[in-house]
């Protein structure tokens, strides 16, 4: 119920305006969000990095209702990619489909993503999955420009009951996924209710990737979870397929079990760290409590210290 509540939260304006404009709600955020500019990201960046952690980073915000605010995103990730390039730093950009300008239509937003990755020279740049009504238009921008770049790759969410799908339609691309349980609000004929059911399919969707690195089908798989039953599984199949620990990486967000990240680096895994920025938290953070309700303690904590 919890849950639900905070992931109606997260949907909410009128919350969205005022709650951020609390010292103690801002303060209670630090926990996983270093700092609101780009340069608290990459100082982070440059941080992790010493410990042999990658990074990706991302501005916050969603659904923008213009095209100009559109093209002034792409503007600012043209700059963050070129500071990235500049400080030499092991870090990858992610971008919500939407603070691209999806929801004003596919050709904007798939343009805009298409300057992206010529600027990125290689590197890689991400897109994240959003809420399921854009599942289908986000994956029709990312197979148009997949078609023609190589450097991009997009999260699928494990929670869906059509990912399977997606992913077998999706091989013939050789795509580069990041797999994800999911953390939008969506109704049971559209994500899986259980946790164990949602789990079953994390671990079918990272079989399907693993052994599709190994026959040089897939590019690399992230395995972007916190759940060590999850990242157990990923390394025990690997070891079974004999695929190398560069072969596939596991992600985390900042701030969320520091010290297995740190643990799993130092073995001699791949290891990335999305570390957000910028001012529009407040639907990010509610999504960042539900997942976790006991995160609530926290903040109260922070809030009475
Ligand atoms: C790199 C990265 C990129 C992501 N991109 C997307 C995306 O594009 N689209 C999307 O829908 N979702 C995205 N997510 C969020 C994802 O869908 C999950 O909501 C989130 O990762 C929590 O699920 P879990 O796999 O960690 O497992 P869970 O079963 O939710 O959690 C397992 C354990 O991890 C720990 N944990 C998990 N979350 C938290 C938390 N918030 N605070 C403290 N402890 C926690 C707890 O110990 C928990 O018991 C991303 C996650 C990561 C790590």
């Amino acid at each position: 119920m919890l849950r639900n509540a905070l992931l109606w939260a997260s949907t909410n304006p009128f919350m969205a305006e005022r709650l951020p404009t609390y010292g103690f709600v801002k303060k209670a955020t630090r926990r996983f969000l270093p700092g609101e500019e780009l340069s608290d990201a990459l100082t982070e960046a440059e941080r992790l990095a010493a410990d042999r952690i990658a990074t990706t980073v991302t501005r916050l915000g969603e659904n923008v209702d213009s095209d100009a605010e559109a093209d002034a995103v792409l503007h600012h990730y043209l700059e963050v990619l070129e500071t990235i390039r500049a400080r030499e730093l092991p870090t990858e950009i992610s971008i919500k489909p939407t603070q691209l300008g999806l929801d004003r239509g596919v050709d904007g937003a798939r343009e805009r993503l298409l300057e992206l990755i010529q600027a990125a020279d290689g590197a890689l740049v991400w897109v994240d999955m959003e809420g399921s009504q854009y599942v289908d238009s986000t994956l029709e921008m990312f197979r148009a420009v997949r078609e023609k770049h190589e450097n991009v790759g997009v999260c699928l969410q494990a929670y869906l009951h059509r990912t399977v799908q997606d992913l077998e339609d999706l091989t013939p691309l050789s795509p580069t996924i990041r797999l994800v349980k999911g953390a939008y609000k969506e109704p049971p004929d559209v994500a899986m209710e259980r946790k164990a059911e949602v789990d079953q399919n994390f671990v079918r969707l990272t079989s399907t990737l693993l052994r599709g690195r190994k026959n040089g089908r897939m590019g690399r798989p992230v395995i972007a979870t916190h759940d060590p039953r999850m990242i157990g599984e990923a390394n025990r199949m690997a070891h079974e397929l004999r695929l190398s620990k560069d072969a596939y990486e596991f992600a985390m967000l900042y701030g969320i079990q520091s010290s297995e990240q740190r643990r799993l680096a130092a073995g001699g895994y791949g290891m990335r760290v999305l570390v957000s920025y910028g001012n529009a938290w407040f639907p990010w953070y509610m999504r960042r409590l539900a997942e976790r309700p006991a995160n609530i303690w926290f903040v109260m904590k922070q809030m009475v210290g």
